[in-house]
């Protein structure tokens, strides 16, 4: 499904701006086709590793052509993977299950990318934090019911780990406590959790320190100019890409143990009773209906507080 091979500089020529000529040798398995998707990681002489994505516009005996988003210098050494684009049905996320097979750590976040919008540290950590608690655990990626998360922070972390282990809002398989660290507890129900926080606070201010002004004057205090927040974007998406290689044990504290019962952790799904509100007629689960002068209503109909999670993390909206 994935195909992986190096080729030096002198294997491929430049043809013309952001294209590229890749020779191979005739091998009929190994030939992408027309619109393929290819990753193309690749490593300077200053063995910088960049990453950037092509797509296959020619087929020819010995060789085809990709065009690719980004200019690649030249004596660089080059590495691509022709990834798989056709989702399954039946299983959707067969391509992501065996990218966590195969450990494939780089399509699993470029995956995160299209779910996060963005490439940033926080993102890789999560998809990171996601597969090792998923291997540790050795989760059967097939059935994953019993399989729960718990999350301390909705940041760009959770986006990583909601990816990497299939465990979202929407499925109820992610648990969220407000508690603002970056940590998680991948959990396997009434039998093991091992939970990751994030230990490696100052990074980027000590390793790089450029950066983090950059991000200070960006993000923090919303300053930046146009070209700021591009330099930003590109410094990020690099530092995000440094984590990939990085032990997992250097970035966070690891504690793994053998039961769940300290967790708390609440029971499956239950199936709520339908009921309607009196006054707008919409449908509502029952534990979220109110009464007001005995008759059954919707929060925003009742005017009464609701929870919100936002930014600033969950948070009671008082009326
Ligand atoms: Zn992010
Ligand atoms: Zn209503």
């Amino acid at each position: 499904m994935i195909d992986k091979m190096k080729i030096k500089q002198d294997q491929w020529k430049k043809t013309e701006p952001k294209t590229l000529d890749i020779q191979v040798k005739p091998n009929e398995n190994k030939k992408p086709k027309i619109g393929n998707k290819i990753v193309i990681s690749t490593k300077n002489t200053s063995n910088q590793t960049k990453l950037t994505m092509g797509t296959v516009i020619e087929i020819n005996n010995d060789s085809f052509k990709i065009k690719t988003e980004e200019e690649i210098e030249e004596n660089t050494e080059l590495q691509y993977k022709i990834t798989n684009n056709t989702p399954s049905i039946a299983n959707p996320r067969e391509k992501i299950n065996n990218y966590i097979e195969n450990n494939d750590l780089t399509n699993l976040v470029l995956e995160a990318g299209k779910l996060h919008g963005h490439i940033c540290p926080m993102v890789v950590l999560g998809v990171k934090v996601g597969v090792d608690g998923l291997k540790q655990l050795e989760i059967d990626h097939q059935g994953m019911e019993d399989i729960i998360v718990l999350i301390e922070t909705n940041s760009c972390f959770s986006d990583g780990i909601q990816l990497s282990t299939g465990c979202t809002f929407g499925n109820n398989a992610l648990i969220y406590r407000d508690y603002g660290k970056t940590a998680a507890t991948i959990i396997k129900r009434n039998e093991i959790a091992i939970r990751y926080n994030y230990k490696a606070y100052n990074y980027i201010e000590e390793e790089y320190p450029e950066t983090h002004k950059l991000f200070e004057k960006v993000v923090k205090k919303r300053e930046g100019t146009e070209k700021q927040q591009k330099q930003l974007q590109e410094k990020w998406r690099k530092i995000a890409l440094e984590q990939l290689n990085k032990p997992i044990e250097e970035l966070f504290k690891i504690e793994k143990t053998e039961n769940t019962s300290h967790l708390n952790l609440p029971k499956k799904a239950p199936i709520f009773e339908d009921k309607y509100c009196n006054k707008c007629e919409e449908k509502i689960m029952a534990p979220k209906t109110t009464q007001k002068n005995g008759k059954t209503q919707c929060i925003p109909c009742s005017n009464t507080n609701y929870l919100q999670l936002d930014g600033s993390g969950l948070k009671e909206i008082n009326k």
